[in-house]
């Protein structure tokens, strides 16, 4: 709702900025055990802000919610899973078929303010339009936000301000985003109907298709591009990295999501459709392994993308549940915190130990490897290219069918040696 802050009195029990999936998951845990929870958002409605993909792996958000699975806004769950590897007007697939409630499509802004009303419907209070400038640090701790020139104080402020964490750097607690560590997704959402979906994907009632493209297609940038239907819309984007799009992009980005829409081989798709949609974001691939800084201090804790914790493997990309569930846990250890006295440091630092045990940390450290496996630019030119070179021999033999290594060799003669794709499959297979 959209309120003046001095109409909800200027003292909580926690603050929570950003009703993103992390802050509002947050708030929501620990309005429900009692506590006075007051999120701030700075946009019109909870979710406005904010850009994806469109795909969410549900378990963490079933933790967290328990009428997830009756009440969330899922438009459809991800039955069918394809990688392409494309090279100009030539693409190898594979497709994975699986029938169950995994992962499914949908709109954050439709996802965030579902969560925003859990957290009024637990009690707690969520406040739109209201950008909070600056974090109130009185003797090295946090004691709440100031907004203008009001303040509101409370025990512990739960930074979820997303991937820019511009009050964070205000506050000198953490040192600015390096573009080497920071993604850039761009996305639109095209308007289809239903049957039209369904029809060119091969989908039935409620079933979804998460596409990714590896390849060209993002213009030689390392990176890839995703393709996620919707009810009635297809979202569409890339995600590159952001130091390379500074650096070397030859257009500007928003050129390279129209290219995927007009490329030769998905342009059918989206000849009648309508653009409802195009976004930029900023994203944090590789954040979290990269800082010095700890995600508590006295009397805050940061989660989400704020706190770098994104997981991109190109074939699985997770921001969302990760960002839910370092909300639930950062309220898990406000709880323990309470328990123990209060918000300081030492007794918040219990938030660092549950992300440790949790599958957040596990995942980020067991593929720390990853983003710097994925700066190998063969993987986006070189090795589409080889593949589908490979594939063209073996399914257009005019007399002579080559046998598989036969048409390998050929294909890689001239563009690279043996020794360095034993090297590049070894740094692939070990870091995925
Ligand atoms: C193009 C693209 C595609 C993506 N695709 C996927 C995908 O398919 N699946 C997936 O799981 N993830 C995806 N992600 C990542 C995902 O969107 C994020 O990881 C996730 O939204 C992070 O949640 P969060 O709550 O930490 O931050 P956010 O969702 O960014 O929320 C932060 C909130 O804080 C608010 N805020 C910021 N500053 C202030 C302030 N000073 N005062 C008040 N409010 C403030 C913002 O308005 C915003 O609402 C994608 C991201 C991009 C850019």
């Amino acid at each position: 709702m959209h309120l003046p802050l001095k109409d909800v009195g200027y003292r909580f029990d926690i603050i929570v900025i950003g009703a993103g999936p992390a802050g509002s998951s947050a708030a929501y845990t620990l309005a429900r055990k009692g506590f006075k929870v007051l999120v701030v958002e700075r946009g019109r409605v909870p979710g406005s802000k904010e850009v994806f993909g469109g795909r969410v792996y549900a378990d963490p958000l079933r933790e967290i919610f328990p009428d997830f699975d009756e009440s969330a806004p899922i438009h459809r769950w991800v039955t069918k899973e394809r990688i392409s590897l494309v090279d100009g007007e030539r693409m190898t697939s594979i497709e994975f078929f699986r029938r169950g409630k995994v992962s499914f499509t949908t709109y954050l802004t439709e996802l965030s303010a579902w969560m925003a009303k859990k957290v009024e419907e637990a009690g707690g209070t969520v406040l739109t339009e209201i950008t909070v400038d600056i974090l109130v640090v009185e003797d090295g701790k946090v004691t709440g936000i100031q907004v203008g020139d009001e303040k509101v104080s409370a025990d512990v402020v739960i930074d979820g301000e997303g991937i820019n964490r511009l009050l964070l750097e205000r506050a000198g607690l953490i040192p600015k985003l390096t573009p080497r560590y920071t993604g850039l997704g761009v996305k639109e959402v095209i308007k289809l109907s239903k049957e039209e979906i369904n029809d060119f994907f091969g989908l039935e009632e409620g079933e979804g298709l998460a596409w990714l493209f590896m390849g060209d297609v993002t213009g030689g940038l390392p990176g890839g591009a995703f393709l996620y239907t919707n009810k009635d819309s297809v979202s569409i984007g890339l995600v590159v990295m952001l130091e390379g799009a500074v650096k070397e992009a030859r257009e500007h980005v928003s050129k390279y999501v129209e290219n995927l829409r007009l490329h030769p081989l998905l342009e059918k798709y989206f000849r009648n459709g309508r653009i409802m949609e195009y976004s930029a974001h900023l994203v944090p691939e590789y954040v979290w392994p990269t800082l010095p800084h700890k995600l508590y201090a006295d009397g805050l804790l940061v989660v989400g993308d704020a706190a770098g914790l994104l997981l991109n493997l190109g074939y699985n990309f997770r921001g969302v549940d990760f960002a839910a569930y370092s909300g639930y846990l950062a309220a898990k250890a406000v709880e323990e915190a309470h328990s123990r006295g209060g918000m300081t440091a030492e007794n918040l630092a219990i938030y660092e130990k549950l992300l440790e045990e949790s599958f957040i940390l596990k995942q980020l450290r067991k593929f720390k490897n990853a983003p710097k496996m994925r700066e190998n630019r063969r993987l986006y030119s070189l090795y589409p290219a080889l593949v589908n070179e490979v594939a063209s021999q073996l399914f257009h033999a005019k007399f002579e069918t080559p046998k598989l290594m036969e048409a390998f060799g050929k294909a890689k003669e001239g563009k690279i040696g043996w020794f360095t794709l034993i090297k590049d499959l070894v740094e692939v297979i070990r870091s995925i």
